[in-house]
């Protein structure tokens, strides 16, 4: 069965291998040699002042932003689940919350962002997803980051990348924390997170807040190599092995060109047969199809094709199908996969198959012209 779900990605053979050891003691010198190493490559992925590795899913690292960088009003960007997420972060810290709210398809506008915040002067805090998974949509986080600078410098600005970091080149000058998580694009299995932190962040935090996601205490352990507490260190040596291969690869600029070669030759592939690209502005991480027969697509593709895509959550539930993007995918793989949707419409009597998907999709990824 082929994993085309937008995370948990497959983990490739040779970091399954390199997680294989016995499990390693994290104060030791050895791991903090595994941990500096992993940093470094962290801070080329980054591009940010500082970068702090938590054992916790991704959620984890929203909430240490959140709790950490906003003491009065969160303003959230809720274009989904995860949008959604950061709201109910904020109300559970007893912060004020204020929400610009859209449909799953819809990114934010840069206006509503700068009218929120130029009529509410207790917002300290913005947080907003760079890919929103729920409805496979790009938001304009650097855009909108730049905007709200220009008004007031010191609102701190929280990007999660949790399915955009290691996807597509983030522009961080004007944020402040953005986020990863290790089962999406990082393609390791659940347990990690990551936040990259500017400088003007690390003044806010001061002396943290919380307890476990006190971001004081990990910053000052994790510039000597170490954690504050239990490092992941399995995750940890898992994660040095994707960014080593990653760099093996031809490096993190050619896996964003590769990237959006891939989204463009998939979402092309599907308009040519009929299918309806959901998102306003597609992410790179995803290609979200809403069909009536989304359900019935999903079904065939797990059942007749080996593959597994993402369905939908809440009201798009049965309404959409997500297949992922992110990582080192081969192209033999992703062309089976436009492929066995062309074949499902096939099956459902839709519409005759004539390899229209997988042409399309060779065509640009291959640069094979018409
Ligand atoms: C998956 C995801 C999360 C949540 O991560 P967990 O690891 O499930 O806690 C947050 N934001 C985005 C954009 C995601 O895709």
């Amino acid at each position: 069965m082929l994993l085309f779900t937008p995370g948990p990605t497959p983990v490739p053979q040779n970091v399954r291998n390199a997680m294989s050891d016995e499990t390693m003691h994290h104060r030791t010198p050895e791991f903090e040699a595994i941990f500096e190493k992993t940093r470094k490559h962290l801070f080329n992925l980054f591009k940010t002042d500082e970068v702090i590795m938590i054992a916790s899913s991704g959620t984890g690292a929203m909430e240490a932003a959140v709790i950490n960088l906003c003491k009065n009003t969160l303003l959230s960007v809720n274009s989904g689940k995860f949008g959604e997420r950061f709201g109910k972060i904020a109300t559970a810290h007893g912060l004020k919350n204020v929400e610009i709210k859209n449909e799953w398809n819809t990114p934010v506008s840069v206006e509503a962002v700068v009218e929120a915040v130029k009529n509410n002067s207790d917002i300290d805090a913005i947080a907003v997803q760079v890919s929103e998974s729920a409805g496979g949509l790009r938001h304009p986080v650097e855009e909108l980051a730049q905007a709200v600078k220009e008004i007031n410098p010191k609102i701190m600005i929280i990007a999660d990348g949790i399915t955009a970091v290691g996807v597509e080149p983030i522009d961080v000058s004007n944020i402040d924390s953005l986020i990863a998580g290790s089962q999406k694009a990082l393609m390791l299995p659940p347990g990690m997170a990551i936040l990259g932190l500017s400088n003007a962040a690390i003044e806010t935090i001061g002396s943290g807040v919380g307890y476990y996601l006190n971001l004081a205490s990990e910053i000052k352990k994790q510039r000597q190599n170490t954690t504050a507490y239990t490092a992941a260190t399995t995750l940890t040596i898992g994660l040095l092995e994707v960014l080593a291969t990653i760099e093996a690869d031809g490096g993190i600029e050619k896996l964003y060109s590769d990237t959006a070669t891939r989204a463009n030759a998939v979402g092309s592939a599907l308009s040519a047969i009929g299918l309806h690209i959901y998102p306003a502005t597609p992410a790179k991480s995803m290609t979200t199809i809403d069909d009536e027969d989304a359900a019935e697509i999903r079904k065939l593709l797990k059942t007749d094709f080996d593959v597994n895509v993402a369905g939908g959550q809440d009201h798009l539930k049965g309404k959409i199908f997500r297949i992922n993007q992110m990582g080192l995918i081969s192209n033999y793989e992703m062309a089976w996969v436009v492929n066995a949707v062309e074949l499902s419409l096939a099956k459902l009597g839709r519409r005759p198959y004539d390899g229209t998907a997988n042409r399309i999709f060779n065509e640009i990824t291959f640069g094979m012209g018409k």
